[in-house]
Parts: C-alpha cells; sequence; structure tokens
C-alpha cells in the first residue's frame, strides 16, 4: 500500500502528523525529532529522503549500517545515524567510531566497551539507555527497577554522554503506559531526551513527552 507511494511524499505526510500531534498535546512541534529508521530499506528511497533534506537516521544492526552509510556520508555529511538495535560489547569500538548516537545502552559490559572505545576514539558519541519497560525475556533493555542506579553507573562510573532514555513497548500492550514509565524515569534522573513511539504510535508517544520518534515502515514502506 504505502509502498507505491514516493517516499518524499511520506516524508511529508509524517513530519504534518508529528506537528498535528504535537499542537495537540501543546508542545512545540520543533521539540520533536524525526529518527528515520532505514533498515533493511531500499538505497533509493533512502537516497530520496536524504536529497528530500532530511538527516537523522537510525539503523539496528552495525555491520549493514556501515555498509550502507560509508557510501551516504560522504555525500551527505552532515547526515546523522543512530544505532537503535542492540549491540554486542566486541563491536563496540566500531559502533563508536561510526555512529553519532548510541540508543541502546543497557548493561555494565557494554558501559565500559563503550568508554574504553570512546578513549581510544577521542570521542563518544551521544548515549541513550534502553529500558525494557515491559520487562520482557527476550528484549534487551534495562529492567525498570535497575533503570535508576544503571543511569548513575553510566554517567558516573563511566563517564558516558548519557542524554536520554529509548524503550519499546511490548507489541501486543497499550504503549501509553510504557511511554509514561519511560518519562517518568527520565524526569527523575534528569534526562531530556525521551526516544519512543514507531510508526504504529508515534502519536500516543508524543503526547507522553517523546523527543524523538523513531518511524521506519511508515516513512519507507514495508521492510524488504
Ligand atoms: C525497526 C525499528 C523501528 C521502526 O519500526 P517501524 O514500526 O517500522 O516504524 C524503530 N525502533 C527500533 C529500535 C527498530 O528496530
Amino acid at each position: 500500500m504505502r509502498s507505491l507511494t514516493p517516499v518524499t511524499i511520506e516524508l511529508d505526510a509524517i513530519r504534518s502528523r508529528i506537528a498535528d500531534a504535537a499542537r495537540a498535546a501543546s508542545r512545540d512541534p520543533a521539540t520533536i525529532d524525526l529518527v528515520a529508521i532505514s533498515k533493511q530499506q531500499p538505497e533509493t528511497n533512502v537516497e530520496a529522503v536524504l536529497r528530500a533534506g532530511h538527516r537523522h537516521f537510525g539503523e539496528n544492526r552495525v555491520q549493514e549500517a556501515m555498509a550502507r552509510w560509508s557510501a551516504f556520508k560522504p555525500q551527505f555529511p552532515d547526515a546523522r545515524l543512530r544505532l537503535v538495535g542492540p549491540l554486542q560489547s566486541n563491536k563496540a569500538r566500531e559502533a563508536v567510531a561510526f555512529f553519532d548516537a548510541i540508543d541502546s545502552l543497557d548493561r555494565p559490559k557494554l558501559a565500559a566497551a563503550i568508554a574504553e572505545a570512546a578513549q581510544k576514539e577521542g570521542a563518544c558519541p551521544d548515549i541513550l539507555i534502553q529500558v525494557n519497560t515491559g520487562e520482557e525475556a527476550q528484549k534487551a533493555g534495562v529492567a525498570p527497577a535497575d533503570a535508576d542506579a544503571f543511569i548513575a553507573e553510566a554517567r558516573t562510573t563511566y563517564g558516558l554522554p548519557v542524554k536520554g532514555l529509548m524503550c519499546i513497548p511490548p507489541v501486543a500492550e497499550e504503549p501509553a503506559m510504557h511511554f509514561a514509565l519511560l518519562a517518568k524515569i527520565a524526569a527523575r534522573n534528569g534526562l531530556s531526551e525521551l526516544s519512543m513511539g514507531m510508526s504504529g504510535d508515534f502519536e500516543i508517544a508524543i503526547r507522553f513527552g517523546a523527543t524523538m520518534v523513531r518511524v521506519g515502515s511508515a516513512l519507507f514502506g514495508t521492510r524488504t
């Protein structure tokens, strides 16, 4: 359905839905960033979105992202790329060197690996901590009960530039309570960035304070 529509039309449509949701929540639309999730999408569509002026993207795999974005980065040097998928400690160095932000920090071992890599690289990407708000066994993220302690550890012990939190609610649940929980944990830890909301629920996430929405299929079409 959507995949037949030119992606630039979808880009405009998503942007106006974000603006409408912001206004409905009495928020300034400029405080909400669209992160275009380009994983498994055809290059031509990603390039069309870049040519349309969009500059903020997310990928979920280090290797795949590097293969694709090594070509785009020289052409679009101001494009920002976030890692939104799980990261193995042994790929921390590559991820730190390549991404502008890592949104999936969720354990001390990885925090240590990122800190060590950042020291070697001389710079550290922005960091978001992923919270497993639904406490799902198969899902990455720190448990809500452990979040405060882990945020403090990431900041203090490892000195990481923690900017905010990310969550992916369970598929079969009403996402609002998960977004509310993430916003509450961020507020009590003095964190301003909230990455929450995907294609199916970004308007709800905006109502609960999202500052970044991660939209893939609603923008680019069904993944290949
Ligand atoms: C794939 C992915 C998205 C985008 O999902 P859509 O439903 O296609 O918008 C968002 N966040 C993460 C972490 C993802 O892996």
